[in-house]
């Protein structure tokens, strides 16, 4: 998300398992029965400590499939998960997550599985348990109303709301966990795995998902399109759009696809903007962080009359009536496009490995919003972080050390860590790093960071690792200070600021 979305939300591969255990050896010779393990319930979580019932335990996902069918009138849906997954323990249960939303059917296999709610929790009982290392394939079919909104700033504090509507327009905003409220899912950005969604909506209506159209098909009165994600897509970054949009194709810098999302009526006079901002972005970051390629290698725009200023992957969210030539040239719209876009590498490609890490996502967008600023707006970088090095020991105070966020300080809890220290705490403390060790070696932690983390989750502690790796230099208790202090350290070169 953006710091400046008019919505209250301020603003916005898991570790290879091993799974030789029920196969043969290297030499081919049957490896002697371990003693029976006895099958056990996965746990309802993965242990984030802001979001501890988020994602599942006892199993990775491998792939996402989502089906969507939307009534006439765009009020009900009918979501349809499958979900291919691998056990990573013996399982005799397991969880998905899912609030809101009628059950309607669940299977394991094919085969008809017992379930039962807790909370946020769906409880699945396959009819025989899964062995530890085996493939299974759980579907779950749920009926749900969608939510009417005008706005994503009428939706109030903690609208991770997942999909919402305003006549004929739908779009999600799942941000931290809105995405358990369309589907059942395994809904942490650990979790994250290819997907594939299906969207069957009204013919006179156009939709869109993260991914590449693959195919379409028309019946009558309903349209069903299909995409495909085929790197990995974190819960919190699905879109689902419907409406009377038009999507304009475009090239990009060195090949990349880009597609805007545009309402029909409006599109020649919105997409010069778009033409003129989003390439000249995309270029901006890689001179940055290097020309190896967008990271998701297609991106693009949905425009919408609720807004939301969310970087649902590969297709960010944006406003139609801040797209216009004035909002670009008055209020800086350009800078949003550019935060998103930043996104795409941080939080999208790089996801993170817990919550509280949030900082990495956010920070860096923050931090590459304001070197656009200064090029493009002529800002100043330095006095930016000088203001927010004043701001810093209030809201560390408030919310807690940056990376490790107090859960009681977000109203409500389920939007932590949406706050200032993950933003502006975080930019502040990547300029922190840049001052420590010079631009030249801070750019070349930053491009190994988007490379070796590429389409993966990683945390503080990667973050922190790698910068010791590539410097030499052990930067852990620096940056340790000021990830986990609630008190500002002194700003290397700058020992005269205060806050
Ligand atoms: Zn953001």
């Amino acid at each position: 998300m953006s710091r400046n979305s008019s919505t209250a939300v301020i603003a916005t591969g898991l570790a290879a398992t091993l799974f030789g255990l029920t196969a043969c050896t290297a030499t081919g010779a049957t490896p002697a029965p371990r003693a029976a393990e006895k099958p056990r319930p996965g746990s309802a979580g993965l242990g984030d400590r802001l979001h501890p019932g988020l994602g599942n335990g006892g199993y990775d996902v491998r792939h996402y499939g989502l089906d969507l069918a939307f009534t006439q009138d765009l009020t009900r849906y009918t979501a349809t998960s499958t979900i291919a997954a691998r056990a990573t323990q013996p399982l005799s249960r397991f969880n998905l997550d899912l609030a809101g939303t009628t059950v309607s059917e669940v299977t394991v296999d094919g085969r008809t599985a017992r379930w039962s709610r807790s909370g946020q929790e769906l409880r699945i009982t396959p009819q025989v348990p899964v062995p530890r290392g085996s493939a299974f394939t759980v579907r779950v079919r749920v009926q749900a109303p969608v939510l009417n909104a005008q706005r994503v700033s009428e939706l109030g504090t903690g609208s991770a709301v997942g999909l919402f509507r305003q006549g004929s327009w739908i779009q999600a905003l799942n941000q931290p966990s809105g995405a358990h409220r369309i589907a059942a899912l395994a809904d942490h950005p650990a979790q994250k795995a290819p997907a594939t969604i299906t969207i069957t909506a009204p013919s006179r209506l156009n939709s869109i998902a993260n991914g590449d159209l693959t195919a379409t098909r028309r019946a009558g009165a309903y349209t069903t399109r299909r995409f495909e994600s085929r790197r990995k897509l974190a819960t919190e970054l699905l879109q689902i759009g419907v409406g009377p949009f038009t999507v304009v194709h475009r090239q990009g810098p060195h090949g990349i696809e880009l597609r805007y999302a545009l309402p029909t009526d409006q599109a020649r006079a919105i997409e010069p903007q778009l033409d003129k901002t989003v390439p000249k972005a995309i270029r901006f970051l890689e001179e940055h962080l290097g020309n190896a390629g967008f990271p998701l290698g297609t991106y693009g725009v949905y425009a919408t009359p609720m807004g939301g200023e969310l970087e649902t992957q590969s297709l960010t969210t944006l406003a139609i009536d801040e797209l216009t030539p004035e909002e670009f040239a008055n209020n800086g719209t350009d800078s949003v496009v550019e935060h998103e876009i930043s996104h795409e590498y941080f939080g999208n490609s790089v996801s993170p490995r817990h919550w509280s890490d949030l900082w990495l996502n956010e920070g860096h967008a923050i931090y590459y919003q304001e070197l656009w600023d200064a090029r493009e707006h002529s800002g100043d970088l330095k006095e930016s972080m000088h203001e927010l090095y004043r701001q810093a020991n209030t809201n560390l105070r408030k919310l807690g050390p940056i990376a490790a966020p107090r859960p009681s300080a977000f109203k409500p809890r389920a939007m932590a860590p949406y706050g200032w220290t993950a933003y502006q705490g975080g930019a502040l403390t990547l300029y922190a790093l840049r001052q420590k060790v010079g631009e030249a070696d801070f750019q070349r932690i930053e491009r190994a960071w988007i490379r070796d983390y590429r389409d993966r989750v990683a945390g503080t502690d990667d973050y922190i690792r790698l910068a010791g790796r590539v410097t030499g230099r052990d930067l852990g208790p620096f940056l340790r200070s000021w990830l986990y202090a609630e008190k500002v350290p002194t700003m290397p070169g700058h020992a005269d600021w205060h806050s």
